[in-house]
This record gives structure tokens, C-alpha cells and sequence, in this order.
């Protein structure tokens, strides 16, 4: 609830040149057990951000984090240390998060090792449990990273993310660097195991048609901020934002028989000095005088469906004729 997170950046260590960066603003909402949330916008928006938030591999700048309804910033390294178990993260480079120097086999198993979870015995059935449940076998138990291809390597990485039987896992942008027959591959991989061990999972990518395959509901994050949040269908069929309508009209469709991609108007502005009221006043072809001095607040529009915006519900959606 809330969350901000504020990053100091600095010239050449001069102290003059310092300013402070707010990539998470005051940012709200609610996973519930046994769901996908997708947090999707574009780079630098702050969803990576936000997600190590939640699982306090950045400091809190202000807010609060609740996990199981225990607030996690209260809790002492030993009792956090206790509690990433339940809380895992797949990154978005496979080969980067692996050890090169380590088998699959070790490197699945190292969680169990640094937790001082079971014997050897019971963590080579857990290992081949793990990789059967991945789609590997024990025959990739003894090659190094350097030996599978970038979906194998993602694989292995969901196997040590799943060493721990967590009940919540962050993927931050965990097919991103996959081409797109393998993205499908470890989709459905994610979805099958979510259905299997009933993991509940906050899905972040700036991939539209990703996060409209993988989740139940979506929050769309612009400039730090949350400006929409609902399910699926109430973000896909009817956006509210225009940053949304902007996005989904920025994907490519054949079906739509366009000829001519549609973009947003103008550079996403410096978080290091947004604009002042809408952050995306001024990129928006529907601002009103208010937008530049009033910052909107997120309110339910609909059941199920959140929008940051003073004319939501009130106006026409956006006409990219007009952009
Ligand atoms: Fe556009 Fe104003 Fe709505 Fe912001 S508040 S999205 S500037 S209409």
C-alpha cells in the first residue's frame, strides 16, 4: 500500500549534481492467492522496480508490504530469510542468473544448500522431481549453463525458483528475452504450474499480448504510477486510460488491416522531474486545463476496473484519428 521508492542519482559524486528519483509513487494494490497480476508498461515505468519491492530486495522508501497478511518490512533478516521461501523471483536473462561455473543439478538445488533445507539423499529426489516438473530430465542434472538453449536456461531457473516451494513468485519480464515459440513454451510451463502447485504470480512485462495470455487481471504502470488497474477482459476490451487505449492501439493486429502503426505522441518526461498534475498530460490528446495542475486519483470506475484519470466514465474513448 502506497509504495514509494525514491533512487538518488548523482554526477561524478558531486553532491551539488545529486537529485533524488521517485520510480515508484505512491503505488496500491491487492494479488490475490492463486492469481496472475500482470504489471505491464513501458521501460522505466517502475514495474521491475515495484517488484522487488515486494519482496524487500530494494529498501522502502515509504508504504507498506503485507504477505500473508504479516508486514514484511516489520520483520527482523532472520524472520525475512525465513520468509523468502515463500516469495520468489525468475529475472528476465536466464544466462545471467545462473552461475556458470555450476551444474543445473547444483544450481537447482542450491536453495535447499543455503536454507539447509534436507539431506543429500532427499535433495536428489527433490532435483529430479523439480526437473521432471520443468520438462528436463536427469540426463541435464550434470551440464553447465553454457550447454542448454535460452529456454532450457530459463527452465532451470523456474526449477530453482521452485526449490522452495514458495507460494508467490515475481516474474519480471521472464520471457522477455526468449524468441517468441519458446515465450509460448515456458507460458504455458508458468500457467501449468500455477494450476499444479497453486503458486500465485505478479507477471511483469511490457509485452501486451503476454500479459493478456497469462493474467487475470492487469495493472498498467505509467511514469512510477499505477493509471489502471482490473481484469483482463475490462483492460483488453474496454480501456479507460488513454495511456491504456494508447498501448493497446500501439500494438501491431493484421486483423485490424491497418496499414500504419499507431504511437503516442512525444517521449516518456524524466522521472527525475515529472510533470506536474497527470503525469501524462503531456503526451495526452484528451488533456483538459485541470490535468496539468490536479494530479487524478485511481477510483473504481466500474466493478473490477480502477482508472487514474479526471474524465473516465465521462468521456469518449480515444480517437487516434484526432492524434
Ligand atoms: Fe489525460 Fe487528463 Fe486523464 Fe491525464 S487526467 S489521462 S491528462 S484526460
Amino acid at each position: 500500500k502506497h509504495l514509494c521508492k525514491d533512487f538518488i542519482a548523482g554526477k561524478d559524486g558531486l553532491l551539488s549534481a545529486k537529485r533524488t528519483i521517485r520510480a515508484v509513487d505512491d503505488v496500491s494494490f491487492d494479488i490475490m492467492r492463486g492469481e496472475t497480476l500482470g504489471l505491464v508498461g513501458e521501460s522505466g515505468c517502475g514495474k521491475t522496480t515495484t517488484g522487488r519491492l515486494l519482496l524487500r530486495l530494494l529498501d522502502v522508501t515509504s508504504g507498506s508490504v503485507k504477505f500473508n497478511g504479516a508486514d514484511i518490512l516489520a520483520l527482523s533478516p532472520p524472520e525475512m530469510r525465513a520468509m523468502r521461501r515463500d516469495m520468489q523471483i525468475i529475472f528476465q536473462d536466464p544466462f545471467g542468473a545462473l552461475n556458470p561455473r555450476m551444474t543445473a543439478g547444483e544450481l537447482i538445488v542450491e536453495p535447499l544448500v543455503i536454507h539447509g533445507i534436507s539431506d543429500a539423499v532427499e535433495r536428489e529426489r527433490t532435483l529430479r522431481r523439480l526437473l521432471n516438473l520443468v520438462g528436463l530430465s536427469a540426463f541435464h542434472a550434470g551440464r553447465y549453463p553454457h550447454e542448454f538453449s535460452g529456454g532450457q536456461r530459463q527452465r532451470i531457473c523456474i526449477a530453482r525458483a521452485l526449490a522452495l516451494e514458495p507460494a508467490f513468485i515475481v516474474c519480471d519480464e521472464a520471457v522477455s528475452a526468449l524468441d517468441v515459440s519458446v515465450q509460448a513454451q515456458i507460458l504455458n510451463l508458468l500457467q501449468d504450474l500455477k494450476h499444479e502447485l497453486g503458486l500465485t504470480y505478479l507477471f511483469i512485462s511490457h509485452d501486451l499480448g503476454v500479459v493478456r495470455h497469462i493474467s487475470e487481471r492487469v495493472a498498467v504502470m505509467y511514469l512510477g504510477q499505477i493509471v489502471e488497474l482490473g481484469l483482463r477482459r475490462s483492460i483488453f476490451d474496454t480501456p479507460a486510460h488513454p495511456y491504456t487505449q494508447a498501448l493497446l492501439q500501439s500494438v501491431p493486429s493484421s486483423a485490424k488491416g491497418r496499414k500504419s502503426f499507431f504511437t503516442i505522441k512525444g517521449d516518456v518526461p524524466s522521472a527525475a522531474n515529472p510533470p506536474s498534475g497527470c503525469r501524462f498530460h503531456t503526451r495526452c490528446p484528451i488533456a483538459i486545463p485541470r490535468c496539468s495542475s490536479e494530479p487524478p486519483r485511481l477510483r473504481e470506475i466500474a466493478p473490477g476496473q480502477s482508472v487514474s484519470c479526471h474524465l473516465a466514465g465521462t468521456e469518449p474513448t480515444l480517437d487516434t484519428a484526432s492524434v
